[in-house]
């Protein structure tokens, strides 16, 4: 069974734009890409991180499980220079898993879907973009009815297209 996962993708180290370039490839390895979206900026959410962030969101499809998926993720993060840090803290590369189908998931090590989605702009301005009709299977809206709710002030501007 193959099941589409929406994945963000995130970084304020290093060389940010290509990174993300490299990070695609590597998922296109491992699992069937289907779209990626543009490329957002968006300053550093909750503190912590100090430079700007380059952000994008992919779909993919899967015959694998979310574990699996979270394994491999986070296998390129570590190709890609993401040493464990501070949480919330400068990175090189972070994917998290938003969506997985429709399939809600709440355990220590994977909780799907991602549990800030609603509260981050820097989500939900590229996704009400991207898969303007994805609905969230916990609260059923759809990504502008989180945005209109959102109260992140970040302001979130398109890098590339
Ligand atoms: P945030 O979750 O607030 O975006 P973060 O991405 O900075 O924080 P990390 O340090 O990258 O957090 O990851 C910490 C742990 O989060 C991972 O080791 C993983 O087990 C767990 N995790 C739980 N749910 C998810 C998910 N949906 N996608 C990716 N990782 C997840
Ligand atoms: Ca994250
Ligand atoms: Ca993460």
């Amino acid at each position: 069974m193959q099941t589409e996962v929406v994945l963000s993708l995130g970084g304020n180290k290093g060389d940010r734009e290509k990174l993300l370039f490299r990070a695609i490839e590597l998922l296109n390895d491992h699992f069937q890409l289907i779209k990626v979206s543009k490329i957002y900026q968006t300053a550093a959410w909750g503190g912590k991180a100090k430079g700007d962030f380059l952000n994008q969101l992919a779909l993919i499809s899967t015959g694998l499980d979310p574990e699996e998926v979270l394994d491999i993720i986070q296998e390129i993060e570590r190709d890609l220079g993401r040493t464990r840090e501070e949480h919330w803290g400068d990175r090189t590369m972070d994917i998290d898993i938003l969506y997985f189908g429709s399939l809600e998931i709440n355990s220590d090590r994977l909780k799907i879907p991602h549990p800030y989605i609603a509260d981050r702009k820097f989500i939900l301005v590229p996704l009400s973009e991207f898969l303007p009709d994805k609905i969230h299977p916990t609260t059923g809206r759809l990504p502008l009815e989180m945005l209109e709710a959102c109260k992140d002030p970040s302001e979130v501007k398109i890098w590339i297209k």
